[in-house]
């Protein structure tokens, strides 16, 4: 791991970086992609096919490179922008919106491994499974009651319990305070946790190749729709409707043709067949926008409140505070968390 924080070790990291076609890229910052969001560590990793497979991380802060320094974070923004150079992220919706939005870097030729672990259970996933992993976004009873209602929503996984799930063992999460991404300099654990995060995505990914799921182009095309669900605007914070742990609907499908009618709740067009009652579709949300509506009382927590239970994480198997600004934390919160 190597903390770029000077004009030399930029220089060095981008010398690195350089010839790879490949790169396992996260961020790290306050409130990322949202209202009043800023990037703090941009992260990339490399893999060197040497004697064995070794990944190299660095760290690029940012906060270091402001005013008249910005320009030297160019050439790392041209692999971002760039084409050739594939891109590896796990929920990245927040970061491109981050990048685009901060930044003005389109992120070009990327793969959301969470995308990639959808797409997985529509080949390996029966119903039935799929609908019990709604329990505790939403109540069992509603599950059971309302089946049809469900079968196109689809629940999130945090990227430790993706890992859980398609056997990429590795140490649980530590604990880091998402408050102090912008504060210098940061803590050695602070660092560890980012560089952390890099090594398991390229886990995970390295996982997904070996049980072919990655395949072909498509996943490309997929995370490209999902990277752009912020599009160019930042989204107010605790927005019910854009930070949850569902995935929306048409990210894996695509545009079809035919009409479409905007949903009451995340206001994205979609055909008909996202609503539950197509003779009146435009008074209605789609069926990802219902769940939420239906979650549990439907009540949003605020982030100090989110934040209380983070220590909890090692008690609960479904608990992945990895990215405390989209939701999973406040699914799970709704499910386990009562009474505390
Ligand atoms: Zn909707």
């Amino acid at each position: 791991m190597t903390l770029c924080a000077t004009p030399e070790s930029l220089r060095a990291a981008v010398q690195a970086l350089a010839g790879h076609t490949h790169v396992f890229l996260d961020c790290e910052g306050q409130t990322l992609g949202e209202v009043g969001g800023k990037l703090s560590l941009l992260n990339l990793g490399v893999v060197h096919q040497d004697h064995s497979s070794r990944l190299q991380t660095f760290l690029i802060d940012v906060l270091a490179f402001q005013g008249s320094m910005a320009q030297q974070l160019n050439p790392i923004f041209d692999i971002l922008r760039s084409e050739q150079v594939f891109k590896v992220v796990f929920d990245g919706r927040m970061d491109a919106s981050e990048l685009l939005n901060g930044h003005g870097v389109q992120l070009k030729n990327a793969l959301d491994l969470q995308v990639a672990d959808i797409a997985s259970r529509e080949q390996h996933e029966s119903v039935d499974r799929r609908l019990q992993r709604l329990v505790g976004f939403l109540p069992q009873y509603e599950v059971n009651r309302n089946r049809a209602l469900y079968l196109q929503v689809q629940r999130l996984n945090g990227l430790d319990y993706a890992m859980r799930e398609h056997g990429v063992h590795s140490a649980g999460k530590g604990y880091v305070d998402h408050d102090k991404w912008l504060q210098r300099p940061l803590s050695q654990a602070s660092l560890h946790y980012a560089a952390d995060d890099i090594r398991k995505i390229w886990l995970l990914y390295n996982k997904f190749v070996e049980k072919g799921y990655i395949s072909n182009g498509t996943l490309t095309q997929q995370t490209a729709r999902y990277l752009a669900l912020h599009g160019t605007t930042r989204h107010p914070r605790n927005d019910k409707y854009k930070s949850h742990g569902l995935f929306p609907l048409g990210i894996l499908s695509g545009p079809v043709s035919g009409a479409t009618v905007r949903c009451q709740g995340c206001r994205r067009d979609l055909p008909i067949s996202a609503f539950s009652c197509p003779s009146h579709p435009s008074n209605g949300f789609c069926f990802v926008c219902r769940a939420i509506n239906s979650k549990n009382g439907g009540t949003v927590t605020t982030t100090s409140f989110r934040r209380r239970i983070i220590d909890y994480d090692d008690l609960y198997n479904d608990f992945d505070n990895e990215d405390l600004y989209n939701d999973f934390d406040d699914d799970d919160y709704f499910h386990y968390g009562r009474g505390f």
